[in-house]
């Protein structure tokens, strides 16, 4: 059962409900909006008298296992990363390159990025390598070269955290932190960023389903954390032609699914840098909320994922492609007016 409380219910509800739900010894997780609102997700139903209260806005009793996440109970939900708003009608380009490599280049990127359109910097101080001889990052001096490019272009940073240990580190450093695809089912490390106040960026696994990917996001919201923002970045194919399938067929149900913010990475989800300008755009024609990006001043020279790297000129073609989509599409008109008044 989810149950829905209004901006201005009293506190006294919340613990009633909260009451109601103990005392039949079901598990309940309140998750607390921004906006001031709340819901509940019960494990089971709550009789009809202890839904009475002032404030209790809606019921559901049928709903997917993903309670949390689930459309039913909310409209679009809008992630604050710094002065950044994802889900708030503009799409938001979020790049940089796939790892960072020093304190000069990742500076050198960010402004790059910055001045092709992108509103946020991605980059990987700890990278999660299929090989253990492969270059895994620089670790915390990664971080701090990120912070110090965020200081210098105002751009909020976007950086994986692998490990439960790190997670706490890693929220000094970052604006938002990037669940790879491979911890997707990591569920001690979605439990341990659902407890962080910073936003979580969820990539799907590139084997789970659409429903594994939502369940793996109601880990996090579970622990209280209710920013999380759901990124498709290609599933596995058959075709060596790509690195990944980018599955744009995603955006469009989990929209319908589920009221967190969706974004589309079309460098790993294609592998191929000539196609992540077309990807770019068929996502946000698909209805998602932004893009991440990998972009390197020269991509020849990239120390990962160099033949599936932008440069930033193509990031500033694709960028104004993507806003014309955008506009063309008028996405912004099927924002409800209480969220239009939260991005005046
Ligand atoms: C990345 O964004 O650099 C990355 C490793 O992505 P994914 O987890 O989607 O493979
Ligand atoms: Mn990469």
């Amino acid at each position: 059962m989810i149950v829905t409380l209004s901006q201005d219910a009293p506190i006294s509800t919340l613990g009633h409900v909260l009451a109601a739900a103990a005392s039949l010894q079901l598990d309940a997780r309140t998750l607390r909006y921004p906006d001031g609102g709340a819901v509940v997700g019960i494990n089971g139903s709550l009789p009809g008298d202890a839904l009475t209260h002032p404030g209790i806005a809606n019921v559901t009793g049928k709903h997917p296992a993903y309670m949390l996440a689930a459309r039913n109970h909310r409209g679009n939900s809008i992630v604050r990363v710094g002065d950044v708003l994802i889900g708030a009608g503009s799409p938001v380009i979020i790049a940089g390159p796939c790892v960072v490599e020093g304190r000069d280049e990742v500076i050198e990127a960010a402004r790059a990025v910055k001045a092709a359109g992108a509103v946020m910097l991605r980059g990987g101080a700890y990278k999660p390598r299929s090989s253990p001889y492969a270059f895994q990052g620089l670790g915390e001096l990664g971080l701090q070269h990120l912070a110090d490019a965020r200081t210098i272009t105002g751009l909020p940073v976007v950086t994986e955290v692998l490990e439960t240990e790190q997670v706490e580190m890693v929220a000094e450093y970052a604006d938002m932190l990037q669940i790879g695809a491979r911890n997707m089912q990591n569920y001690a490390l979605l439990r341990r960023v659902g407890k962080s106040s910073r936003p979580v960026l969820l990539k799907r696994g590139f084997s789970a389903t659409v429903e594994e990917w939502l369940m793996a996001a109601e880990y996090i919201l579970a622990q209280g954390n209710p920013n999380v923002v759901l990124c498709e970045r290609g599933i596995r194919g058959f075709d060596a032609a790509f690195r990944f399938n980018l599955d744009l067929n995603a955006v469009p149900l989990v929209k319908e699914l589920s009221h967190l913010p969706v974004i589309v990475d079309p460098s790993h989800g294609t592998g191929v840098r000539s196609l992540v300008g077309h990807m770019s755009t068929a996502a946000i024609a698909a209805g998602a909320d932004g893009l991440i990006i990998e972009v390197h001043p020269d991509p020849a020279q990239a120390k990962c994922d160099g033949a599936q790297t932008i440069d930033p000129a193509a990031l500033a073609v694709i960028s104004r492609r993507v806003h014309a989509v955008h506009a063309a599409l008028a996405y912004e008109d099927q924002l409800a007016p209480a969220e239009l008044s939260l991005i005046a």
